[in-house]
């Protein structure tokens, strides 16, 4: 059966987000609910932090779509990201959970997902663009 890798479930509400879960480490997530008996974490969406994994919860916490959640935290950013990697495919891709799309790389990287090749055969725009350097002072003459 799949698994998370992830501990017990908590309520997805922003004092519980920021009693729990640490600022300025990178780490993974799951959003969901529980079933009625309350026994059994069922998850709708997976994702990552690549620097801070309480920021995503608390936007989710005002979000409001999801009742529950999951977190771990990674020792790496490229652990963090092989991890949603594995969550997402383990728990269905985008047709089971409510992703809409395969986890992206972070910014600049060329690692692969350890699962799939989607980084092969789709052009993907994972750079965002620099910010131009403006080390020249301009001056405007008449
Ligand atoms: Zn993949």
């Amino acid at each position: 059966m799949a698994s998370l890798e992830m501990h017990v479930s908590y309520p997805l509400d922003a004092a519980v987000v920021s009693r729990l879960v640490s600022a300025n480490s990178p780490g993974n997530y799951a959003l969901g609910r529980l079933t009625e008996d309350q026994s059994t974490f069922l998850i709708s969406f997976v994702g990552r932090a690549d620097n801070d994994l309480r920021k995503p919860l608390l936007f989710w916490a005002g979000e409001g779509s999801f009742t529950h959640f999951k977190f771990s935290y990674a020792s790496s950013v490229r652990a963090a990201f092989e991890k949603e990697c594995a969550n997402y495919h383990d728990f269905g891709g985008s047709e089971k959970l409510q992703n809409t799309n395969h986890p992206a790389r972070p910014a600049g990287k060329r690692w692969q997902c350890p699962r799939c090749r989607v980084f092969d055969t789709t052009i993907t725009v994972d750079k965002r663009p620099e910010p131009t350097a403006k080390n020249e002072e301009l001056k405007s003459r008449r």
